[in-house]
């Protein structure tokens, strides 16, 4: 149904923001607090913040199948169930069934969604990363893909602004690797971290081992205090949503805030599926959405759209906006859009044991891990492969003492005991930009009649000798600090998309020939449209993305307000 007259007042706004996830939750906040009306258009169901996380407080026994991936859950979650835990019973509550929301793969991608409110904010890993400079500038030194058309320095104030906000915790280092942030107190490496660190370090000079930079509150600020959100309790149950608000989600921290301004219209079920462009003005004009459950088409109007669905459905919302100027999708002169998927590879790397220690244990669930930065292509270092890669990773005590029987009273008894201490330590590496690496859009449709988006992306050469060193260089670390049976990884059965990071599908760049999106986020030839998801993103870095996101879409929310204050929008 669209809509004309008094019904299109009421659905006209001075910004309309597509998804509520990471990204979307930031430009909500942004716009609202800078005095626009805006409406925030969410394709999921509504997850209430503290009452919506129904399993937060549950243990495994509270759980029918004690946690387990049960036959149809293992049917319903299928590309979920490839993370290895997200399908799980304690896990999977805000994961789409991918059977209700199917996709293609010409090549296996695992695409691993949430649709509902707050998006995968409440699921996300909270590591938090800075770019670094080089991170900017690599893709021109090297001739690779397109050249960034921002740098550090462009974006070094707004890491500041949304690290304040959003509450990082992390040890500052001094690292040009790896930049320093507006850091809370950082969590503390157990004994084992440490002994690593100071074993690694000392055999490896120029290679460090930090802990997690994570979005989890050590020491509240009044501004975080003032939306409810308090310190971590070292629960480690984040990924069913937080009840102490402690760790960054868009229901935890930019929604209040937004709603505070009382600026904000959240509307959920609504799945957008194109900008309205209007050729004579040359700018968009509102949005097409469908409802999720009634299937009604409504039509809603704003100056500015900021579309936050994240990178795949970014692109595909602006793949079905066609018009006389954006014949092939919006912004898309280039071919560019849908094209460049990165997302970083993983499951490479090792694991061992280490004697000793038997004296010390860890107190609680630190939901956070140690961090050894990128070494490769830096300084002195040099491969046959461009960029790097960072572990992640962490110490524990196995539960149980070595007994020979696995069963019996001995063994019960055997349980009741700290075990040995084991670390491991997982690669993350960079993805080069690959045109070939793509979505496109099929002629299947879907249950409200959109189409089907396939995948066909792969890892090249570089990504492959990458990960042999993150394998050869995690072993090599782990036995130089004095570890035991070192066991070195490197896991085949694993696909683009399993990073969890998809990016480049709507690229900034220099020029319309080049990109989809200017050095604003401004879609080229829709210069009120913003897209700030992962789509934006020129290169891969090799930390995780999220924090960039909020940056990129802070810094492109005030240029937006900036700009229609001036009447350029
Ligand atoms: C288990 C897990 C661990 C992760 N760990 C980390 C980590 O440690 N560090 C890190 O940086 N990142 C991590 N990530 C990735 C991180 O969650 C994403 O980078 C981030 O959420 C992306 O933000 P976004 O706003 O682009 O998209 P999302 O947060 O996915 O939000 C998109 C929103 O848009 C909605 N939407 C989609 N299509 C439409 C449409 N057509 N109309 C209306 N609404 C729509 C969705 O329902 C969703 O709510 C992790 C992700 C997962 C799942
Ligand atoms: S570990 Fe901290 S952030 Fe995670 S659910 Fe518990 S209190 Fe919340």
């Amino acid at each position: 149904m669209y809509i004309q007259g008094k019904a299109k007042e009421q659905n006209t706004f001075d910004a309309i923001v597509v998804g509520s996830g990471v990204s979307g939750g930031w430009a909500a906040k942004e716009l609202t607090e800078k005095g626009l009306k805006v409406l925030m258009l969410e394709r999921g169901y509504n997850v209430e913040h503290i009452t919506g996380y129904k399993d937060a407080m549950k243990e495994s026994w509270d759980f029918p199948h004690r946690g387990r991936v049960d036959k149809k859950a293992a049917e319903e979650y299928w590309a979920v169930k490839r993370t290895g835990y997200a399908a799980n019973e304690e896990n999977r509550g805000f994961f789409v069934k991918d059977t209700e929301h199917p996709y293609k793969e010409k090549r296996r991608f695992d695409w691993i969604r949430g649709y509902n409110t707050g998006g995968r904010s409440k699921m996300w890993g909270r590591q938090s990363y800075r770019w670094n400079k080089r991170d900017f500038t690599a893709n021109l030194e090297e001739g690779v893909g397109t050249d960034w058309p921002i740098r550090y320095e462009d974006l070094a104030p707004w890491y500041d602004y949304v690290e304040r906000f959003a509450g990082i915790s992390g040890y500052k280092e001094g690292f040009d690797v790896l930049p320093d942030g507006m850091f809370q107190p950082g969590m503390e490496m157990n004994c084992v971290e440490k002994h690593f660190k100071q074993g690694m370090e000392a055999n490896f000079p120029g290679r460090h081992v930090t802990i997690g930079r994570v979005a989890h509150l050590t020491q509240p600020t009044a501004e975080q205090t003032a939306l409810g959100r308090s310190a971590c309790q070292f629960r480690n149950k984040c990924i069913r949503g937080c009840p102490y608000g402690a760790y960054f989600s868009t229901q935890s921290a930019t929604l209040p805030a937004a709603m505070k301004t009382e600026n904000l219209t959240l509307l959920t079920d609504k799945i957008v599926y194109q900008v309205i462009y209007d050729d004579e003005l040359g700018k968009a004009t509102g949005v097409k959405a469908i409802d999720q459950n009634t299937k009604e088409e409504t039509e809603y109007f704003a100056k500015i759209i900021f579309l936050n669905a994240s990178a795949i459905n970014s692109a595909w919302v602006m793949m079905q906006s066609t018009s006389s100027r954006h014949p092939n999708g919006l912004g898309n002169a280039s071919d560019q859009l849908g094209r460049n998927i990165m997302d970083h590879h993983l499951d490479s790397g090792a694991s061992g044991w280490v004697e000793g220690f038997s004296d010390q244990y860890y107190y609680g669930n630190r939901p956070n891990g140690i961090y050894i930065p990128r070494f490769t292509n830096w300084g002195t270092d040099k491969r046959d492969f461009l960029r790097g890669f960072g572990y992640q990773g962490g110490a524990s005590r196995s539960k149980g003492v070595e007994v020979e029987q696995t069963f019996g009273a001995e063994f019960k008894e055997s349980l009741s005991e700290p075990g040995i201490w084991r670390i491991g330590i997982g690669g993350f590496g960079e993805t080069l930009p690959d045109p070939s690496n793509r979505m496109t859009l099929t002629d299947e449709k879907d249950q409200w009649g959109l189409p089907v988006i396939e995948f066909d992306a792969w890892w090249g050469d570089n990504e492959q000798k990458m990960r042999v060193a993150m394998r050869d260089e995690a072993v090599a670390m782990l036995e130089a600090a004095g570890f035991k049976d070192v066991r070195g990884h490197k896991n085949e059965d694993k696909s683009p998309g399993i990073g969890i990071h998809e990016m480049g599908t709507a690229r900034m760049g220099t020029e319309e020939g080049n990109s989809v999106l200017n050095k604003n986020n401004q879609v080229w030839g829709a210069e009120n449209v913003f897209v700030t998801d992962g789509a934006a993103m020129v290169s891969s870095s090799c930390v995780n993305p999220s924090l960039t996101y909020m940056a990129l879409t802070a810094r492109a929310a005030a240029f937006a307000v900036d700009e229609m204050k001036k009447g350029n929008l």
